[in-house]
């Protein structure tokens, strides 16, 4: 959930992991901190905050020296403190290290250690590491570079959990250590220097060559006075894995203009969506013959991901396929895995934990993977049998909007390739798709009257209904809302509300309806929804191709029914936006929340 990154080079490592750290912000940002072997002397700097502040008001930018790491923490043990931010430190404060993860066996390592007279200054989880390498580092007679990195493979070996670690020493100041087991970690190589880094975001300022590090993986990398020596280990062996260029550009990491990253990312989904409209095209051929050649199919996902798969399920039902859109962390617990079954992961990060541990159970179970992900080299992308890219770039704001409708891209595409399997005639979806770019600049366009209608949103609770294929856009909407501006917002099926939820509406509780297509069996029902809602006194917000009597109208292009859902998007991602500006919340971060969950 954290972002962490290590530096080893020529330069002054505190700027270099400054700019890393703020890059990382919208993975976790309770607090931050780093840390640097500067002359001979380990310096730490960190305390509770964002970024630039914490930076700001404790000097990072004071420390000189050439190596370093640093973190920005979502907090997993231990509250919201300076003792509790990272980097964490052993007795004798000569060894640092960064973590994103959680040890699971640290209340065991934690009291033997102490029992040997080791004093913890934090209550998380990741302190036990230095101590451990500490400890193991006493049992060598002679303290030199080849006996400390066998002292810090030893620790790791005792560590239970999810791990990404960077560690540094005062003493060896020409070394860089990482390890990772379940929790992303990417070696990033310039000439004269490396990196190591939660994504490549942390280092995509200077190097886009970078190599995912595989679970198990431990890496060295040694300063020399004529280069560096890199070595990658697994449980003992050296591996050699495989170099990536990555061809992510850094300005879509900057914000051009835009006053959060939302809503560039909101505005350039026409543009994006072309990308996403023509990427991965065998790979998408290859899922859909999967789905017809497999018994049965499960999309697994969380969140916004969720949501996409449950367009999946309404799309592949017009085709008579049964496709199941199931909640990655309760897969374990319902899920009927065998041979015949397909589990398809969709994940944004690709490191999404609950999804990774579905897919993962899937195929212990011999069951086929598959993944839809956004981030090249993520772990979903290497440990399933067919990766699809999505092709949305760098997604910042820690609100998914973009990659969901990218996400709905890569199904729509799917679904058109298994219909042509079945020897249906798909073309009218095709020429839809093809125009779903200028839909979306139609709804985009609407942004001011979004912007009003949002501002004159005045209750606290909020309940976003629709019916048909657009129930996900219900859930996203709410969702998408609830996120960012703090409110309560429910996402339900216009039948469902009538089951209980109805009795809540009154003039303090809004519904945003998102109506669907005339052209949908639905359409009218929705309708009579309206009406329950305003026979109750409550006020309704329509996203809808037509007018609503009584209501507020957010107006959207007339299309099929089975793409209204990628067009509707952008009209709630806005709404949810311009009240979130209006309440004065941190858009692009909200509170609580992380980017990549990456933790149970
Ligand atoms: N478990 C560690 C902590 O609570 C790291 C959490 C994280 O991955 O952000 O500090």
């Amino acid at each position: 959930m954290c972002g962490i990154i290590g530096y080893i080079g020529k330069d002054k490592a505190s700027k270099i992991l400054l700019n890393g750290l703020k890059r990382l912000e919208y993975r976790g940002y309770d607090s931050c901190g780093i840390g640097v072997v500067d002359n001979d002397k380990l310096i730490i700097k960190k305390n509770v905050g964002k970024v630039e502040e914490v930076a700001e008001r404790e000097g990072f930018l004071d420390v000189d020296g050439c190596v370093g790491v640093g973190h920005t923490r979502w907090g997993t043990h231990g509250f919201i403190t300076k003792e509790n931010s990272h980097p964490h430190t052993d007795c004798k404060e000569e060894i640092a290290v960064v973590h994103n993860g959680i040890i699971s066996n640290y209340k065991e390592l934690k009291e033997e250690l102490i029992k040997k007279g080791h004093k913890f200054k934090s209550e998380t989880d990741t302190e036990v590491v230095p101590h451990l390498i500490e400890e193991e580092l006493k049992k060598f007679e002679e303290i030199n570079e080849e006996n400390y990195i066998k002292a810090v493979k030893n620790a790791i070996k005792k560590l239970k959990g999810t791990y990404a670690l960077v560690i540094i020493n005062k003493n060896f100041p020409n070394l860089l250590i990482g390890a990772r087991n379940e929790s992303p970690l990417i070696l990033g190589i310039k000439d004269d220097s490396y990196f190591l880094g939660s994504d490549i975001t942390a280092f995509l300022d200077y190097t886009n060559t970078a190599i995912p590090l595989e679970d198990g993986d431990i890496v060295v990398i040694k300063k020399k006075d004529n280069g560096y020596d890199v070595v990658i280990e697994n449980n003992g062996t050296p591996v050699k894995r495989e170099v990536m260029e990555i061809n992510w550009d850094i300005s879509s990491a900057e914000k051009m203009g835009y006053p959060h990253f939302m809503l560039k990312e909101i505005m350039e989904q026409p543009e994006v969506l072309k990308v996403s409209a023509k990427i991965s095209a065998e790979e998408i051929k290859e899922l859909a013959k999967c789905i017809k050649d497999y018994d049965r199919i499960y999309f697994v996902a969380m969140g916004t991901s969720l949501h996409a798969a449950m367009v999946a399920e309404y799309l592949f039902a017009k085709l008579g396929k049964l496709v199941i859109a199931c909640d990655a962390s309760e897969f374990l617990n319902k899920g009927v895995v065998d041979k015949k079954t397909l589990v398809i992961g969709i994940t944004q990060s690709g490191e999404t934990y609950d999804t990774l541990k579905a897919l993962r159970f899937a195929k212990s179970k011999g069951a086929k993977t598959g993944a839809i992900v956004n981030v090249l080299g993520s772990t979903a992308t290497r440990e399933t049998d067919i990766t699809v890219m999505i092709g949305a770039g760098i997604e910042i704001a820690v609100c998914a909007t973009k990659t969901y409708t990218s996400q709905l891209m890569i199904l729509y595409r799917l679904f058109i390739e298994y219909g042509k399997l079945l020897g249906r005639d798909m073309s009218r979806y095709e020429k839809e798709i093809d125009k779903i770019p200028n839909y979306i600049k139609e709804v985009l366009d609407k942004k001011e009257t979004i912007k009003k209608i949002a501002n004159n949103l005045k209750v606290n609770n909020y309940i976003f209904i629709s019916k048909g294929i657009n129930l996900a856009s219900a859930m996203e909407g709410a969702l998408k809302f609830k996120e960012i501006t703090y409110l309560h917002a429910e996402g339900m099926s216009g039948g469902m509300l009538k089951h209980g939820t109805i009795s809540l509406i009154d003039e303090n509780m809004d519904t945003v309806a998102i109506v669907p297509p005339r052209n949908s069996s639905v359409f009218s029902s929705i309708l009579s929804n309206i009406e329950e809602v305003r026979a109750r006194g409550g006020k309704v917000i329509a996203i809808t191709p037509v007018e609503i009597e009584g209501a507020e109208n957010i107006l959207v292009p007339e299309v099929i029914e089975e793409i209204s859902p990628i067009v509707y998007a952008p009209a709630f991602q806005l709404l949810a936006y311009y009240k979130a500006v209006e309440l004065g919340r941190d858009v692009d971060k909200p509170r609580g929340l992380a980017k990549s969950v990456t933790v149970e």
